[in-house]
């Protein structure tokens, strides 16, 4: 039966007007997917990326189960690979739960754990929680499973590449074998069959989109760039433009790019408008950011990202990937967070030589072509200095020893050699094929 409407699932009253409230006029393809078969009781298996809706999929079933506060043990887990993918979820589940007496805790390390002992003694239906954190409050006795008759991973894929399995396999030990299943993930890895089979049973399979395909709402960009000061001078030239980038992420592969990013657009744009997050952020700091960006007090959220993992935030116009995430899955997780739910985004790609390799493996991933941009004119092409220059040539060599254990690695005298005969000037090149696996900036002279 197409179910286009919420009241066709026989949700309760309380239910269907916190739906209404919260604006949501009809269920979007995973919830019309996912909602029955979880009513019924079945273990479910979700293929679904952030934007499609799938947190409100698992959480207003739960909700519709559970009904009212009971007893003083959680009956339903759900469990997040971030906090702040943790705080969303809690999040969702006020907005719906608002008219039910339903109790919610929220669990995750990076803060005392006095509070969240506190909230667990006065009782809980529902907890959320990363893996970490839960296992603590278990194993020093402040959570009672017994009553657990639904537990949910959410972002299994993530889970996975966090280095989870392990803390997962504990949680599954001290659950109650009867219960109900449900697992989603945007991407279907090895690692995420493997966890599927040891916890759902005889799972009901529902997907929304083709495996790790971005959103149709994204359009994605992809600009070849030879370093990383013509990457600030690009970015410089695109912040320029503040009415169609009102509101964007810029997402940077580690801690000190990201300072690097946050300090020059600081500099640039004043304190007022930017906020960077990573892992080395106090936790308040980044719950301070994350909020200042969501009610649009700042334009600019530099972020790594396990920082920006679960971030929630509606009307992203841009998403910048300062670097190619070489975590190849995460492409399609920051890119997620523009486009979401029905509206339209923008994804940036700045790639320098030696990420194009990630960039082929990204393309392969998503079926797509990333669509390439020449560089704008006005933007100034830099020089590479010689330890970046040395720096991408070795990454590149690494990359092909990887793919080739036999691959001797002289990159060096031979392409300076042939470079330096066809001397053509990086900045009169076409920038499509302007350095296609051989860096200008190993063209240039030492
Ligand atoms: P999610 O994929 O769960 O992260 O949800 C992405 C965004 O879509 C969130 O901002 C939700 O509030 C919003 N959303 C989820 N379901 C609906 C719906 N049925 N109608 C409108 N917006 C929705």
């Amino acid at each position: 039966m197409e179910r286009n409407t919420f009241s066709d699932f026989k949700f309760n009253r309380q239910i269907l007007n916190a739906i209404e409230d919260a604006g949501y006029s009809a269920p979007t393809p995973i919830q019309r997917k996912a909602i029955p078969p979880i009513l019924s009781g079945q273990d479910v298996m979700g293929i679904a990326q952030t934007g499609t809706g799938k947190t409100a999929a698992f959480v207003l079933p739960i909700l519709m189960k559970l009904n009212y506060a009971q007893g003083n043990d959680a009956r339903a887990l759900i469990l997040s690979p971030t906090r702040e993918l943790a705080m969303q979820i809690e999040e969702n589940i006020r907005l719906f739960a608002k008219y039910t007496d339903l109790r919610t805790v929220v669990l995750y390390g990076g803060l005392g754990p006095k509070t969240q002992i506190t909230a667990l003694e006065q009782g809980v239906d529902i907890i959320v929680a990363t893996p970490g954190r839960f296992l603590d409050l278990y194993l020093a006795g402040h959570i009672a499973t017994k009553s657990l008759k639904v537990l949910v991973m959410d972002e299994a894929d993530k889970m996975m590449d966090m280095g989870f399995i392990g803390k997962l396999h504990r949680i599954l030990e001290v659950v109650p074998r009867k219960r109900q299943n449900l697992l989603f993930s945007a991407t279907m890895s090895e690692l995420v069959h493997k966890i599927a089979g040891d916890f759902l049973a005889f799972p009901t399979i529902v997907e929304v989109t083709e495996q790790a395909t971005p959103a149709q709402t994204v359009r994605q960009t992809l600009y070849y760039v030879p370093n990383l000061k013509t990457k600030i001078n690009l970015l410089q030239h695109l912040l320029k433009d503040d009415e169609t980038l009102h509101r964007l992420i810029v997402f940077c592969k580690t801690r000190a790019v990201a300072d690097n990013v946050f300090s020059f657009v600081e500099r640039r744009y004043g304190a007022e408008n930017v906020r960077v997050i990573h892992a080395n952020k106090g936790q308040n700091t980044r719950i301070n950011s994350i909020n200042a960006f969501k009610e649009g007090d700042i334009r600019i959220l530099v972020a790594t990202d396990v920082a920006a993992r679960g971030l929630d935030v509606s009307n992203v116009s841009h998403v910048i990937n300062f670097n190619v995430p070489i975590v190849i899955e995460d492409y399609v997780h920051r890119i997620g967070r523009t486009g979401r739910a029905f509206q339209t985004g923008d994804a940036i790609t700045f790639c320098n030589p030696a990420e194009e390799y990630y960039i082929r493996k990204i393309e392969k991933l998503i079926r797509q072509q990333i669509p390439v941009a020449d560089i704008p004119e006005g933007v100034e092409i830099a020089e590479t200095g010689f330890e970046e220059r040395q720096a991408i040539a070795r990454e590149i060599d690494a990359q092909k020893r990887k793919d080739n254990p036999e691959f001797k690695g002289a990159f060096h005298e031979k392409k300076v050699a042939n470079q330096k005969k066809n001397g053509r000037s990086p900045q009169k090149t076409k920038r499509n094929t302007a350095y296609a696996g051989k860096p200008k900036s190993i063209r240039k002279k030492r």
